[in-house]
């Protein structure tokens, strides 16, 4: 076995002990994998183990990993800040985009998802932290830029994304990082409820939280998708 299906073996056992601990069907959570720095030959042997799901962060090393990778019929998960000037690529060529903080982004996107593919799957990155310098949209606008992403006929809005602050190695179980998923999961909640306060709920599936540090704690806080790439790949090298 190569080091990565190994390590990929191990993610779908830690993702099972922690569905197991509150008792979650495996199943309801989506391994995405993180392949962004990693070069084309990393990918494949990822696919021979059975992934199917890769998430990248920069458009142009993607486009090139999409094309080299085209026959296998793989799902493109765009994750990383956007930029205007990116949108058509990604919304030609991505299944889904995590990372929507702006309704500018999420228009452009729309009117650029080409009539023949389904409609491009978005997730509402919300600052849970709080923290100025992190991307993603405060919790107090997160439900109006939901209301108008919902609108967009070329997207599909899936739910809500999440990067928490890194947990301090003083806090083992993880408590903060389990707090701000219960965050995130309590909007999707609202947003979901159709009650007087809401024009109707809007149907969110997904919450996309958790990555090789934190998984566990997302998964018990409802995560549906983990978005995971150092556990699988190795440590990458910083640029
Ligand atoms: C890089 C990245 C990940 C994966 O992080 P790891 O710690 O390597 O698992 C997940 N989500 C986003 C948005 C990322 O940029």
């Amino acid at each position: 076995m190569t080091s990565i299906a190994a390590n990929m073996q191990a993610v779908i056992g830690r993702i099972s002990r922690a569905c197991a601990a509150v008792g979650r069907d495996p199943r309801g959570v989506a391994l995405l994998a993180v392949s962004k720095t990693w070069p084309v030959a990393a990918l494949r042997e990822a696919v021979a183990a059975g992934q199917r799901a890769f998430g990248e962060n920069y458009v142009q090393e993607a486009l090139a990993k999409i094309g080299a990778l085209r026959s296998l019929d793989l799902e493109w998960h765009f994750i990383g800040p956007l930029q205007g000037n990116k949108t058509r690529a990604v919304a030609e060529n991505f299944a889904w985009v995590h990372s929507v903080d702006r309704l500018k982004i999420a228009e452009r996107l729309s009117a650029q998802r080409p009539a023949g593919l389904p409609p491009l799957n978005v997730c509402v990155e919300v600052n849970v932290s709080g923290e100025a310098s992190k991307s993603g949209v405060m919790c107090d606008e997160a439900r109006a830029l939901c209301r108008a992403v919902a609108a967009l006929s070329g997207l599909r809005l899936r739910g809500l994304m999440a990067i928490p602050e890194p947990t301090p190695a003083t806090d083992p179980e993880s408590a903060v990082a389990r707090r701000r998923f219960a965050q995130l999961r309590e909007l999707r909640d609202e947003l979901n409820a159709d009650n007087a306060g809401n024009a109707g709920g809007l149907g969110l599936d997904t919450l996309s939280m958790g990555m090789s540090h934190d998984m566990e704690a997302a998964i018990m806080e409802g995560a549906t998708i983990v978005r995971v790439g150092t556990a699988i790949f190795g440590e990458r090298v910083k640029s």
